[in-house]
């Protein structure tokens, strides 16, 4: 098994599987239906899931989060502190935040975090990059060992390199978007951190993706 390991689901959602010493780090959970899917990859791999992270609260991405967590009562599960809140559906934003409709679906999940993340900290090797815009509390993860970034929604590469700061491709994820001037600097942030490989939600994995990161927030901009 390679560091990256891609899971899709009906060509069009993402999960990960990375290899650390200790097991393996899953990261988002796809829709509703897919436990049996990432399970079955993980025993492929022949590790154990030892911590589910999430980049973000909308459904697409944590909609298996409750069916792993029973199979996997040991797994660690861990997203941002902000968006803690809304996997527990709370939806009320902050008095700073801009006063945007939060848009996509927030289905919520039973699990509570086992731990909750900020910018900086680390999740095995990957360092929790902030990541707003997309929802709230969006964050991306960066493998140190590879300076690979798996950055949920803040790119899709799904009929072309696009952030979700404007509709551009066939996965039009800026309709899903809260607040798409904090996506197009999270995009930025992103590129700025010279990634040798691209790991969105949604699409396949893009090596050396600095050109095309940077076409897209170009014609985001
Ligand atoms: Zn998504």
């Amino acid at each position: 098994m390679t560091n990256v390991n891609r899971i899709v689901r009906l060509g069009l959602v993402n999960a990960y599987l990375v290899r650390e010493n200790d097991g393996l780090t899953l990261i988002d959970t796809m829709l509703g239906g897919s436990a049996s899917k990432i399970i079955a990859a993980a025993e492929a791999g022949g590790a154990p899931i030892v911590r589910i992270v999430l980049t973000h609260a909308h459904g697409d991405h944590v909609g298996s989060l409750d069916a792993l967590k029973q199979r996997l009562p040991e797994a660690e599960v861990i997203i941002s502190t902000r968006d803690a809140r809304l996997l527990a559906k709370d939806k009320s934003l902050d008095p700073n935040e801009p006063k945007d409709k939060l848009r996509g679906s927030y289905p919520g999940a039973k699990t509570r975090p086992d731990r909750t993340v900020d910018a900086g900290d680390r999740v095995g090797s990957l360092e929790v990059i902030a990541a707003p815009g997309h929802t709230p509390g969006h964050v991306a993860f960066l493998d140190v060992r590879d300076r690979t970034i798996y950055c949920g929604d803040v790119y899709s590469t799904l009929g072309g390199v696009a952030t979700s700061a404007k509709v551009m491709s066939i996965m039009p994820l800026a309709l899903f978007t809260w607040h798409r001037p904090t996506e197009l600097e999270s995009a930025q942030a992103l590129r700025a951190l010279s990634p040798a490989l691209l790991a969105p939600g949604h699409g396949k994995v893009i090596e050396s993706p600095q050109e095309a990161m940077d076409r897209a927030i170009e014609r985001a901009s």
